[in-house]
């Protein structure tokens, strides 16, 4: 388990390709708890494995 920090990425028209390396068939997701109910999803490349932070959270 690493603890890199994901890093907070915007998206503008649309995202899918990784700002990295250039991936461009999307990310996997995770999770990240931060509160009792809520959880953020954190994006992932598959390629080079860098994290992204869209501000995406959901009451889980
Ligand atoms: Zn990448």
């Amino acid at each position: 388990m690493d603890n890199r920090k994901p890093e907070p990425i915007s998206i503008e028209k649309e995202l899918h390709i990784c700002p990295e390396c250039g991936y461009e068939d999307g990310f996997h997701t995770s999770f990240s708890r931060v509160a009792d109910k809520k959880c953020k999803i954190i994006l992932i490349c598959p390629s080079c494995h860098a994290m992204y932070d869209v501000n995406w959270e959901v009451a889980v």
